[in-house]
């Protein structure tokens, strides 16, 4: 289960962040995931809750929203969502099935923190 270890790297930029601004409580974390980065959203918020027991950070709230797959493809040029979301998925377009570029859906960030 990977959401453990991206819940710790979450939490690294979080305390940096909290450290930066002087703040002392965690509100609110919103978590932007791509489809592609296959993060299961209630395995992150069972690590993230059991990471921030005994901690400052505990009790906040977390906030996950998924961003769909977007795909351009290599032959046409053509900017797609795939069905199913894979990478390897057939252009609508021209049917091309291999290297597009994923535009969208491999992303993993933190939109925005709420302080205090
Ligand atoms: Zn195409």
């Amino acid at each position: 289960m990977h959401e453990l270890s991206i819940a710790q790297s979450l939490l690294a930029i979080i305390e940096d962040e909290m450290t930066k601004h002087g703040k002392e409580t965690l509100l609110t974390v919103k978590v932007r995931h791509g489809r592609l980065s296959a993060i299961v959203p209630e395995a992150l918020e069972t690590a993230f809750e059991v990471l921030t027991i005994d901690s400052r950070l505990a009790g906040a709230k977390l906030e996950m929203e998924e961003t769909p797959v977007v795909l351009r493809c290599r032959a046409c040029g053509r900017e797609f969502t795939p069905e199913g979301d894979s990478a390897f998925a057939p252009c609508p377009g021209c049917g091309e099935e291999l290297g597009h570029t994923v535009l969208s859906g491999r992303e993993l960030y933190i939109e925005y923190l709420e302080l205090e």
